[in-house]
């Protein structure tokens, strides 16, 4: 079992896989060309498999595939069932832009995948090509429709964003909910990358919204996962409030960056890299890594330190 320097047990494993994407989010890499090929120096599925066996073997019991965009990384669908294969019962999820799914869908499906989620944070074409830089909408929905006719689980996630989608979270909802599918609709948090002129909607601010239209009663307080569950008129949905910073005290998880860096909190610099005991095949010392950043897990991300904290480290980086 991996228990952190706070007594947290430690299950929850998030890998980014690529660090490209095929968009260009105003809230996470709006400023690097579509034609900039990063050099990437990445850990291949052998290696990253490697280490997912061991982490598995010491306590993590669900893995998210990010990144960047994870269906960008060439043959996915292998890395998945190599996972799938090696524990069966681990709960195993993607978080893709949804702009490729309907291509791939079906692979994952049967690789073994049962559960993805999907952003979309606008229903409008001409706002989804305002804040991904592309035209992207009708690809995203294709995607998601093929995802749920494949009988993949799917969850949205919207970020909340003044003067850009909030006159829209109520048709999202209706969206989610006519599909029967669960929506989040997470805080937008500040990051020294995203474009400058961006405000989010706070918590109270998307529950204020949303009660106009609906009885909007709390269910279940983020514990585990960021997440708290609200009933809008008996329609569950979820807000992710990571200013609220309440759910350190509980968090799960630990993030392996595509380069192969083990980063112990999405808001602190703290990493270190698994990436040249795996190559050289030492498992061992691969682990004892793992548990050194689990030593160094900070207690509370940085904005329960610093008051409005903007993070240095990308989302495209670090995979959300
Ligand atoms: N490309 C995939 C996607 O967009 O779903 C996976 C990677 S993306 C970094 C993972 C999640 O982080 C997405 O749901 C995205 O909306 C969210 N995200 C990115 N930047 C964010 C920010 N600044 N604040 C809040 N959420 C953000
Ligand atoms: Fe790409 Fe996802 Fe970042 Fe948007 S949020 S730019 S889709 S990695």
């Amino acid at each position: 079992m991996l228990i952190d320097q706070f007594g947290r047990k430690i299950d929850y494993l998030r890998i980014s896989v690529t660090q490209r994407c095929n968009f260009r989010c105003l809230y996470c890499m709006p400023k690097i060309p579509f034609n900039h090929q990063p050099k990437e120096n990445l850990l291949s599925f052998e290696e990253l498999f490697l280490f997912i066996k061991a982490a598995i073997d010491e306590g993590i019991e669900k893995i998210r595939i990010t990144g960047g965009e994870p269906l960008l990384r060439k043959d996915l669908s292998v890395l998945i069932k190599m996972i799938s294969d090696y524990k069966k019962d681990l709960d195993l999820a993607i978080t893709t832009n949804g702009f490729l799914l309907k291509d791939f869908a079906k692979d994952l499906k049967n690789a073994g995948l049962k559960r993805l989620n999907v952003s979309l944070d606008t229903l409008d074409e001409k706002k989804a090509k305002q804040l991904a830089q592309k035209d992207v909408l009708s690809s995203v929905l294709a995607g998601i429709e093929e995802a749920l006719n494949v009988g993949l689980k799917v969850k949205l996630n919207t970020v909340a964003l003044k003067n850009l989608n909030d006159d829209e979270l109520i048709a999202l909802l209706e969206f989610a909910k006519a599909k029967n599918i669960q929506i989040r609709f997470i805080e937008f948090m500040e990051n020294t990358h995203a474009y400058g002129k961006l405000q989010g909607l706070k918590r109270d601010e998307i529950i204020q919204i949303l009660s106009q239209k609906y009885d909007v009663k709390l269910i279940k307080k983020a514990e585990k996962a960021p997440v708290s569950l609200y009933s809008a008129n008996g329609y569950e949905f979820g807000i992710i409030d990571p200013h609220s910073h309440e759910f350190c005290d509980s968090c799960n998880r630990i993030r392996l960056s595509a380069e192969g860096h083990l980063i112990p909190c999405l808001y602190f610099d703290e990493a270190l890299s698994i990436k040249e005991a795996i190559r050289k095949g030492d498992v061992k010392a691969a682990v004892e890594i793992l548990q050194e950043v689990l030593r160094n897990k900070p207690e509370k991300n940085k904005w329960s330190v610093i008051d409005n904290e903007t993070s240095l480290r990308a989302f495209y980086q670090t995979g959300g």
